[in-house]
Parts: C-alpha cells; structure tokens; sequence
C-alpha cells in the first residue's frame, strides 16, 4: 500500500480533528494530474478549515490546504506532461477536493497555472493565494482606472497576508499607500513594505457616517464590516474600493451614499473560481511588479507539523505577512 503524509481532517461527534496522518494513495480523488507538492501556504481560510471555526470543509476526511506548487508526476491532461512545475489556487481544493497540507494531489488539470519563468516555488508559495488576490485586487482598481496621479490607496488588514502583498505591488506601481493596522509596532515593517502612511485600524472599526472626508482615491480591504463601510465613506469622488475579505465581519453596514453621491464603486474580488485567463494574467504580472527581497522580508517558513499550529494563529491575526510550508 503506498502512502504519503497529509495533514487530515476527520469529522468527529462535536466537530472536527486535524492530525499529521500516513494518507493511503488509493484514497485520492479522480483527476488528470497528479501532483509531487512541494511548497504550500497558510491562508486565513485554510486556518478556518484546519480550525474548523467556518464551514468551509464539505467533505470528510478532507486534506486541507487551497494552495500548492509542485511537480507534475504524472497527466492524462493534454497542457501537463511529468517534470511540469504548476501553481493550485483554489477551485474548491481543501474545501471539497482533498488539498494541499500532503506530499501528493490529484487534481484536474483545467485548474493549474504554470510556475511563471524566473519564480522558485517557495517564491510562489510566499505569494500565495493571499498575495494572487492581492494582485487580482489590483488588477481590478486598475481597470477601473485608478492611477497613481488619482490619490492613495488604502489598504486594510495590513500586516495580514493580502494586506502585505497589496502594499508591496501598489508601492512598486508607485501608488501612495495609507496601511491601516491594528499592530501598530508593525509600522517600520509596514513601511520597508512601501506603505508611506500608517492609520489605526481604530480609525475604521468603529461605526461612522454615511460620507466622511475623501482621504483616498481606492482601497483594498480585507476585512469587511464596518472598516470596509468606512473606506467606502472615505474614498474619493469616481474612485473604487476592492473587497477582500472578512477578517472583520461578514457584514457591510454601509449606505448607499457613497455609490449615489461619489460615484465610488465597489469592486468584488474572487480568487477561487476566477476564470484562467485572469489568473494567468496575475501570475504573469507578480512575477514583475512584486520585489523579491519584500516577498522575503513578509515570509515565514515551517513544515507540515507546523500547520496546525498556524491555524488558529492566523485567525488570532497573529501572523505578519507570509507563512510557506516546505512539504517535498
Ligand atoms: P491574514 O490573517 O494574514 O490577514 C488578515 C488581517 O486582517 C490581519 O493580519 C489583521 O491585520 C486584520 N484583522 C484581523 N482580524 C481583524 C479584526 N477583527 N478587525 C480588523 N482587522 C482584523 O489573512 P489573509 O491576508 O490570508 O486574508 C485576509 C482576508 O481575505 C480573509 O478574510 C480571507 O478570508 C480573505 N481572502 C479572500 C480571498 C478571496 O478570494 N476573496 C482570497 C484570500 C483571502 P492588522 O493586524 O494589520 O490589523
């Protein structure tokens, strides 16, 4: 019987365990590739599945995990031949498909990026699906013309994952950022990042009014809530804001002030069914418009074991920036 080590989740009488276990090959489920991972990450969403804290695992036993790079092993698939190097972001992996926290995947081949050229795997893993949505948010207040000469850009949940990714990109794209954060000793990370303002996230969690002074001309927000309300109220006339996340809440207590009197728009971020040619276009362009030397400052390395213990510290908000686990 051949065996790979996984991280496995199992559901029990009162919820769910997590456990490093031996996963039996025979139990991987049907796809086109298979996959010798070799770097993974730790997502705020992959903290909730491990945690179990949200629904996000519908099937049991799941192997957690929405994100990986490796080499392809093996393929029926006609774009994916053995010694291939793919990038996985989402699709349902570690939700519904047996994921990432594993030395070995089966997955559809019609999911799969190429590493692009230049990129080491752990580079990519410290990007992530945390700094591919962070890209993808950018891309989006770019199509929505917001330019530099437009005014700052906020961005929330700052020392988080997508927040760390987003200042660097921005900076480099030579955007003013305003980082907003609850961990304000984080400041001269936040700043080395390209960040030329810091706010207090207290600033945006309380509730506010409907308009406030137009600080920024765009935001990207990870938190939801009454913070990402608070940005909308504070975004400039004709600008955008890109929504993230829910480390905050999964509310939006906002009115529609904002939209009817700004023109502000809210642009909504998917990263998990975005179709391949956008995410093809971010990974192409995180490969040129993020530093290197910022992707290593923002990024922490541990191994399999070591996921279970980043579970619950990134639903604490206890991580900065990054976190890869080295599987292979
Ligand atoms: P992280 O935990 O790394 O970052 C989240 C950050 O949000 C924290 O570091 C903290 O930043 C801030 N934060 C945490 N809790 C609170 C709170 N209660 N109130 C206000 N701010 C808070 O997570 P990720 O960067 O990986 O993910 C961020 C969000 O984006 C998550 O909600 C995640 O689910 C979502 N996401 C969505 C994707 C999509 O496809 N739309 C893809 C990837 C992520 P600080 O300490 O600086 O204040």
């Amino acid at each position: 019987m051949a065996t790979f080590r996984a991280v496995r989740i199992d559901k029990t009488e009162t919820g769910q365990t997590a456990k490093l276990v031996d996963f039996d090959e025979s139990e991987l489920m049907d796809g086109d590739v298979t996959v010798r991972v070799e770097w993974s990450t730790v997502n705020y969403k992959d903290g909730l599945a491990v945690s179990g804290k949200a629904p996000v695992v519908r099937r049991f036993p799941m192997i957690p995990g929405i994100d990986f790079v490796g080499m392809v092993e093996s393929s029926t698939h006609p774009e994916w031949k053995p010694g291939d190097r793919v990038i996985l972001n989402g699709w349902g992996v570690g939700e519904t498909h047996l994921g990432a926290y594993a030395e070995k995947a089966r997955v559809n081949g019609n999911w799969l990026v190429p590493v692009p050229q230049g990129m080491t795997g752990r580079e990519a893993m410290a990007i992530g699906t945390a700094g591919y949505t962070a890209m993808l948010a950018v891309m989006a207040l770019e199509r929505h013309g917001i330019t530099p000469d437009r005014g700052p850009i906020v961005v929330t949940g700052a020392a988080g994952g997508v927040g760390s990714v987003a200042i660097a990109i921005l900076s480099k794209r030579g955007f003013k950022v305003i980082a907003s954060t609850g961990r304000l000793q984080e400041e001269p990370y936040l700043r080395g990042l390209g960040a030329s303002e810091i706010l207090d996230r207290k600033e945006l969690s309380a509730p506010g009014k409907p308009l406030a002074k137009e600080r920024w001309a765009g935001g990207i927000d990870s938190v939801g809530s009454t913070t990402l309300a608070n940005v909308l109220a504070g975004t400039r006339y004709g600008g955008a804001v890109a929504a993230c996340g829910l480390a905050g809440g999964m509310d939006l207590p906002t009115t529609v002030a904002p939209f009817i009197l700004r023109a502000v728009s809210l642009l909504g971020i998917d990263s998990v069914m975005c179709p391949q040619s956008v995410r093809r276009e971010a990974w192409k362009r995180l490969a040129t418009d993020l530093e290197r030397g910022k992707l290593q400052t923002m990024t922490n390395e541990i191994q399999l074991p070591g996921v279970l213990v980043a579970a619950p510290a990134i639903l604490d908000g206890r991580i900065r920036g990054r976190i890869v686990v080295k599987i292979g």
